[in-house]
């Protein structure tokens, strides 16, 4: 079946915070076939080579590639805006009693398909998770994705210290589950695997090298762990490794950092961290409802994309307090307030699509409309309530129409998402 789609259509030539707005187009109309977008154009003139097409209309609505959200943590849906911790405490006090539920395999599904249903409904169509440090939650996890047929990323989340009895693995069983999780999931249909240490605190620098050891063997998967979150937490990272220059350091000296090295947050980062990660072309994740829910502090988008770094958007949830893109980039945006660098709505938009794809390395696939690319979409009401409604009524570009969503907006924004060229939420009204 050959799909049209009717709208308007955003999509990107180029990374606006370096090309500005002519890195942004808008168009009437796409083409799908066989789950992949197979043309982008005038509607008037995909009607005419498309005759046999079925004709979705959106109207005035926002056609744009579905979000990518670069970090969650999907055991912790249910923790979600829970009161009142900073990081260490909130790990202590929240996550790791919610993880422990995860060794059975009944709840991480109800969980995972959970998750699912939530973020499809706010109109994400890939996500970057950790899971939990048992199979079953990474089992689980994958399997929910494939039966929606998504884009996805994820691994077992590896501790072997300062984490509770039930909740922590070894060096040798880090490696040796990581390394069956890998075999069993990785570049199945749409799935990845990621190797992933929770973070420098929670793994001694033997499981570390094992997972180091891990990567060198499996070069083409990407390692996520977080990075310089919070100044206690850094802190810490001293403490336990005395023998490091920095955080960042930690990492380094075990392999993991290099090109497909995902760091979450990277707030409070020192000179020397920032050149080789750029030196290194990791990534760095922006979590931003998390870094004000918690307390963590302003990440700098304004220094670290003049600096060439390699940036995507997440909500991280839990310790995000939202599963909306939207909310995301708004907070987005207030952080850049308060550390000086207003986000233009397409930079935000870049952000939430094709950053948080090159991010993670799947530009070519997802992240964009473009002949080729997947057919994973998002179509917005620019009018879901009646606040929003009335703030675009004077709109004079695209811009300032779809700015009040992004501020204001939330899954009732959300009229559609497209997975692999199926509608799988929302409407699709024939014209
Ligand atoms: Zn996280």
């Amino acid at each position: 079946m050959t799909e049209l789609l009717l709208g308007q259509v955003l999509h990107f030539t180029a990374d606006p915070f370096e090309q500005g707005l002519t890195a942004a187009c808008l168009d009437e109309a796409l083409v799908i076939e066989g789950g992949r977008i197979i043309a982008v154009g005038p509607a008037d003139a995909l009607r005419r080579q498309h005759p046999q097409a079925r004709v979705t209309d959106y109207g005035r609505a926002l056609i744009s590639a579905g979000f990518v959200d670069a970090h969650v943590h999907y055991p912790q849906t249910a923790i979600i805006a829970s009161w009142g911790k900073r990081l260490i405490d909130w790990l202590n006090s929240y996550t790791f009693p919610e993880e422990m539920r995860f060794s059975n395999l009944r709840y991480a599904q109800a969980v995972a398909n959970r998750y699912f249903d939530l973020t499809v409904s706010n109109g994400t169509t890939s996500v970057c998770s950790y899971c939990t440090i048992h199979p079953e939650s990474v089992d689980a996890f994958f399997t929910a994705a494939a039966t929606r047929n998504q884009r996805v990323w994820a691994g077992k989340t590896c501790m072997d210290r300062n984490a509770p009895e039930g909740l922590r693995d070894t060096p040798q069983s880090a490696y040796d589950d990581s390394k069956a999780l890998l075999g069993k999931w990785h570049a199945q249909g749409r799935a990845s695997y990621v190797i992933t240490p929770r973070f420098s605190p929670t793994s001694t620098p033997e499981q570390l090298h094992a997972l180091g050891t891990l990567w060198r063997e499996h070069p083409d998967c990407l390692m996520q762990t977080h990075l310089s979150e919070q100044t206690d937490e850094i802190a810490w990272v001293k403490d336990l490794f005395p023998q490091s220059r920095d955080y960042l350091d930690t990492y380094e000296a075990q392999g993991l950092l290099r090109e497909g090295a995902i760091y979450g947050h990277a707030i409070h980062l020192t000179p020397r961290e920032k050149a080789r990660l750029k030196e290194a072309g990791a990534s760095l994740i922006h979590c931003p409802t998390s870094n004000t829910f918690i307390g963590s502090g302003l990440f700098d988008m304004g220094g670290l994309k003049a600096a060439g770094q390699r940036i995507g958007l997440a909500t991280d949830t839990g310790g995000g307090s939202s599963f909306s893109m939207l909310r995301t980039m708004a907070a987005a945006y207030e952080v850049g307030q308060l550390a000086g660098r207003a986000l233009h709505p397409a930079e935000l938009w870049w952000l939430a699509t094709q950053g948080s794809a090159r991010a993670l390395h799947a530009d070519h696939q997802i992240g964009n409309i473009a002949p080729g690319m997947e057919a994973d979409l998002v179509v917005v009401d620019l009018a879901s309530t009646a606040a929003i409604e009335q703030a675009t009524r004077r709109a004079a570009d695209i811009w300032q129409a779809l700015f009040p969503t992004i501020m204001m907006g939330d899954d009732r924004a959300i009229r559609a998402t497209w997975v692999a060229g199926a509608c799988v939420h929302g409407q699709q009204i024939g014209a």
